[in-house]
């Protein structure tokens, strides 16, 4: 009986009480949902600013939707691949000459300025 009490008590002496995972996870599921919701908001007003830049080249440049549409295809196909995506491009840092995402404003190894390619990344 003591050797059954004994093995019980180190289990539960090396698991988290419940109460804290659930407290835990709690917060990291509002945290995720929080995050969602900034996106989401982000996603609304990034499609209305580019909604407004498509109206005014329409009205004021007289492009068409077929215009658009063939610069999307060009623009998916530069990385050789029709997916729908812009995949981000490696970079390679003009001071010391290593690859760097393009995700990155600084180089990683010497600490540069990267020059981006395009203004959206
Ligand atoms: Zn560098």
């Amino acid at each position: 009986m003591a050797l059954i009490w004994s093995l019980r008590n180190d289990r539960d002496a090396i698991r988290p009480v419940p109460e804290l995972e659930a407290s835990h996870a709690n917060r990291k599921a509002e945290s995720a949902v929080e995050t969602a919701r900034q996106l989401e908001a982000r996603v609304e007003r990034l499609s209305m600013v580019c909604q407004a830049m498509w109206e005014l080249l329409r009205d004021k440049a007289k492009l068409t939707d077929e215009d658009v549409i063939k610069q999307m295809q060009q623009i998916d196909l530069r990385d050789g691949v029709e997916d729908g995506k812009m995949t981000r491009q490696t970079l390679v840092c003009p001071e010391c000459g290593r690859n760097v995402s393009s995700r990155r404003e600084q180089c990683l190894y010497c600490g540069t300025w990267l020059v981006k390619n395009n203004l959206f990344e």
